[in-house]
């Protein structure tokens, strides 16, 4: 009897916890989408699976359209890259009063790095490692993007890369396991918030899911092929991050992981995404995935859409293919009715998650697209935020900061160019409001300095290339005198002034999508120019844009001081100029190893060991793993970013040189801040396992900590280790933590660093 009333008031606990709370949001949601699609037809729940893009269509004209017409039949479940609440109300309306069910569309767009007010490109933004102002970013990113119209956007990218030839490198989030995944969450949690119903929060998309930063040769949208302990523990990471912190979509990959393309990959999509790390949330294609089968070779338009759907697509970006094929591929059994279902009832849980059943207009309103875009307080946040991803990378006898007063002379073809400031994917930037380096340093200086202006070179000396690598309206005014002449009328300013500012480097568009480079330096044409004002004996400061790391190893050699500044966004030129003149201090530090040379990647700092080390600090030696022409070393290791003043670390306290089963032992370093300014520094604690049972990484990230200093203040940093922090998945794909011994590094890049040993017991 005891035992009768125990189950008893087990179950009544159970079924009132399922009613309530987020359970009864559960139910009533289904509920809902039960009834709906009880009154859809075949067709009609195809059309949900359909995601056209908007092409160029004109408010007034949308009912006319063909889109109109796809969309008055229940063919179109939502559009992408449409901008303005006009034009997305215009089409919305044609849905929910036209269409026979009325079912809202969502609206998804490439707010990549920012909306209007743009923040730096992703990988400018993983140097910040501060995950506060990764979260603003993409809170500010989510606030305008939804005051605009829009509900869903196609970020965060999170796909590991270590090959900087790749040009989508600039979208990501670097090398690193560890950074990729804390910033994966971070940017999820900006875009959703704790409630993705309200009206200025959207639906994240991560992606590209899976792999796609593993392109062999660094060439877009090529092969990739890895091992399943280097997927697990390597680059699936950083995408179960942004699952884990409740992402609403995940975007199929371009590439192919062992021999299928990720569209049509049952292990990527269900196994893993679905089994392993229980994604309830939507998948999309990416842009004509489903028809890029067909050059995979996977068969024709019918096959590759049924392989799509079996594998777990549930809407197909752009190609139609679920459209104009299911159907038949149902009649014919290549797929079934519960497969369509399902699909069709995660995008209407979408759309019920993001409220647009209760209003589906509820991210068109006219007054917050007039007062909620590109306002002070947010270019104010961008500023900051671009300042921090700034990474000093040489600073010899302390050029910089550099004075306010005298002549500057700012030279180079990036130096007077607002439409780059911004980068890679800055779809909704106006391109008039980006503030150049230019207009930046005459801001800062007022009547204090005089700055004199010249181009000093185009991007490159091939106009073909400058033409390819300036799309997208991001163009750099191409001067059409001769090289001699541009060069002249620089160096006849050059040699006026007291400091030479060169602004060089890569163009918005040599990185990002289907911009990938075999040669990764500066173009030969900078480098000439850059030669000719040292010539002159004046001091020169390297302002680098570039969306990747560049081979810099004559830069390094010859010019004293080089302030990394990436695509930073609309407030670049101001942000630059509080940095050039000290009233900010750079504490970027990079995500990304730079290699000497583009022969020795992929380079990155948690690699093997292998059987035949080079001893450190040696460059060749025979039969050791190394190269006869250049060392094994980095030009800038991972982690690595100076400042106006100098870091010291004290030696390593651990609480304990064992850490025993669940238990925590704790790491504690003294960092003084020994120059005579404030400065941030990102400290970064670093293990390595001596032996396992697979070979382990030199070095692995484990965690970090942004702290500021008062010029001569110590401050404490102590960092917790638990066995959690050492599991990784071993050769059976078992996410374990082995016994045995540990080294425990702590520093300020992962070269630099103090040594501590410790031994797990489990
Ligand atoms: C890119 C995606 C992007 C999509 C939509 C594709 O070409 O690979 O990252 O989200 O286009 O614009």
């Amino acid at each position: 009897m005891k035992l009768f009333t125990k189950v008893l008031t087990i179950v009544i606990l159970f079924v009132s916890l399922q009613t309530t709370g987020q359970t009864t949001d559960a139910v009533k949601m289904k509920t809902f989408i039960d009834a709906l699609m009880k009154k859809m037809t075949l067709d009609e729940k195809l059309g949900q699976l359909n995601l056209p893009g908007s092409g160029d269509i004109v408010t007034g004209q949308a009912a006319n359209s063909d889109l109109g017409k796809k969309i008055r039949e229940g063919k179109v479940g939502g559009l992408f890259n449409i901008k303005s609440v006009a034009k997305i109300k215009a089409v919305q309306k044609i849905a929910v009063e036209e269409s026979r069910l009325k079912i809202p569309m969502m609206f998804g767009m490439d707010v990549i790095h920012g909306y209007q007010t743009t923040f730096p490109i992703p990988l400018g933004m993983s140097c910040i490692w501060d995950m506060d102002l990764v979260e603003k970013a993409a809170r500010i990113a989510a606030t305008e993007a939804s005051a605009d119209g829009i509900c869903w956007t196609f970020s965060p990218m999170v796909d590991i890369s270590r090959d900087p030839r790749w040009g989508r490198i600039s979208e990501g989030n670097g090398e690193d396991t560890y950074l990729g995944s804390t910033i994966a969450a971070a940017m999820v949690k900006g875009y959703q918030g704790n409630d993705l119903s309200k009206n200025n929060t959207i639906m994240a998309c991560v992606k590209h899911f899976a792999l796609y930063g593993a392109a062999e040769a660094g060439r877009d949208y090529n092969t990739t092929d890895m091992s399943r302990v280097r997927m697990y523990n390597e680059y699936l990471p950083p995408y179960k991050a942004a699952v884990d912190a409740g992402a609403g979509s995940v975007m199929a990959a371009f590439n192919e992981v062992d021999g299928i393309p990720a569209t049509a990959s049952k292990f990527l999509l269900t196994d893993v995404l679905r089994n392993q790390w229980g994604f309830k949330g939507f998948v999309v294609t990416d842009y004509t995935g489903i028809n890029e089968m067909m050059d995979h070779g996977m068969g024709d338009l019918q096959k590759v859409a049924s392989l799509a759907l079996n594998a777990g697509i549930d809407m197909d970006m752009v190609g139609e293919g679920f459209l104009t094929t299911l159907k038949k591929s149902l009649s014919e059994k290549k797929v079934t009715q519960q497969q369509i279902d399902i699909a069709c009832r995660l995008i209407l849980e979408a759309k019920y998650k993001l409220g647009l059943f209760d209003d589906p207009y509820k991210y068109c309103n006219e007054q917050r697209a007039a007062t909620e875009i590109f306002t002070p307080a947010n270019r104010r946040a961008a500023k900051e935020i671009a300042e921090e991803s700034f990474v000093l990378l040489k600073n010899k006898n302390g050029l910089l900061p550099i004075r306010k007063s005298g002549i500057i002379a700012l030279i180079g073809p990036l130096a007077d160019a607002k439409e780059n400031m911004s980068g890679t994917w800055s779809v909704a930037t106006d391109m008039s409001t980006p503030i150049s380096v230019l207009q930046g340093l005459k801001n800062a200086v007022g009547g204090n300095a005089k700055i004199l202006y010249a181009k000093g070179s185009n991007l490159d000396a091939d106009s073909i290339f400058e033409q390819r690598a300036t799309v997208f309206g991001k163009t750099l005014h191409r001067d059409s005198r001769s090289n001699e002449v541009i060069l002249k009328e620089a160096l006849d300013i050059a040699n006026q002034a007291d400091v030479i500012v060169a602004a060089v480097g890569e163009s918005a568009e040599m990185s990002g999508e289907s911009a990938s480079r075999s040669e990764i330096g500066i173009p030969k044409i900078q480098q000439d120019l850059l030669a000719a004002l040292l010539k002159t004996g004046k001091p020169v400061v390297l302002v680098l844009f570039t969306g990747r790391p560049l081979t810099l190893q004559w830069e390094n050699e010859q010019v004293p001081a080089i302030l990394n500044v990436w695509f930073s966004g609309t407030e670049a030129g101001d942000a630059i100029a509080d940095v050039l003149f000290g009233n900010v201090n750079p504490s970027g530090k990079l995500s990304t190893t730079f290699p000497q040379n583009v022969g020795q990647i992929p380079l990155y700092y948690n690699h093997k060991n292998t059987g035949r080390p080079l001893p450190e600090g040696k460059w060749f030696q025979k039969f050791r793993s190394n190269y006869l022409d250049v060392s094994n070393d980095p030009l800038f290791p991972f982690g690595y970013g100076l400042s106006y003043t100098t870091f010291t670390y004290s030696d390593i306290a651990l609480s304990s040189n064992f850490l025993k089963g669940n238990q925590t032992i704790t790491a504690t370093v003294t960092i003084t801040n020994a120059g005579n300014v404030a400065g941030k520094e990102v400290v970064q604690l670093y293990t390595r396992q001596l032996v396992g049972s697979i070979t382990r990484p030199v070095k692995e990230l484990k965690g970090f900590q942004k702290i500021t200093l008062r010029a001569g203040e110590s401050k404490k940093v102590t960092f917790t280790i638990s066995n959690k922090d050492l599991k990784f998945y071993n050769s059976d794909l078992k996410y374990v933590a082995e016994p045995g011994n540990y080294k425990l590094f702590i520093g300020g890049n992962s070269r630099d660093v103090k040594e501590a040993d410790f031994k797990l017991e489990l």
